[in-house]
């Protein structure tokens, strides 16, 4: 989608710090790490939040949470202490970017509930 941050990471029109990559799903760092791992995790299709899902993607987050999400998490180590997944949605739930994605946060203890 033009002008989508997200997509043009995607496309490779601008640099990231790629941590994984297959036909459907990229993952980078963020470029405001507030954990010593903060790895985004985004769908190459452009899909606006986890709202925007729709029956046709059930194959894509299904890929994402049982295989790209955990490969991630092993590859950073973080699978053995544990790491927090978030996904915000909309303006209440702190959303910035309108492309999905989810923040794997690790690397150090995380304190709850969130600001
Ligand atoms: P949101 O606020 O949940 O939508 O998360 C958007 C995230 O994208 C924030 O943590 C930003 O730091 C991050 N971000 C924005 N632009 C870039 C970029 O170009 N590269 C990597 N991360 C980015």
């Amino acid at each position: 989608m033009a002008n989508c941050i997200f997509c043009k990471i995607a496309q490779g029109e601008i640099p990231s710090t790629k941590v994984y990559e297959d036909d459907q799903v990229l993952a980078f760092r963020d470029l405001d790490p507030q954990a010593p791992e903060h790895i985004l995790v985004i769908p190459k299709k452009h899909i606006a939040s986890i709202l925007a899902l729709g029956a046709e993607d059930k194959d894509l987050t299904g890929h994402l949470l049982t295989e790209v999400i955990p490969e991630i998490a092993r590859n950073l180590g973080v699978d053995i202490n544990g790491f927090r997944l978030v996904t915000n949605t909309g303006s209440d739930g702190g959303q910035t970017v309108e492309h999905l994605h989810f923040h794997l946060l690790g690397g150090r203890p995380l304190t709850w509930p969130p600001g």
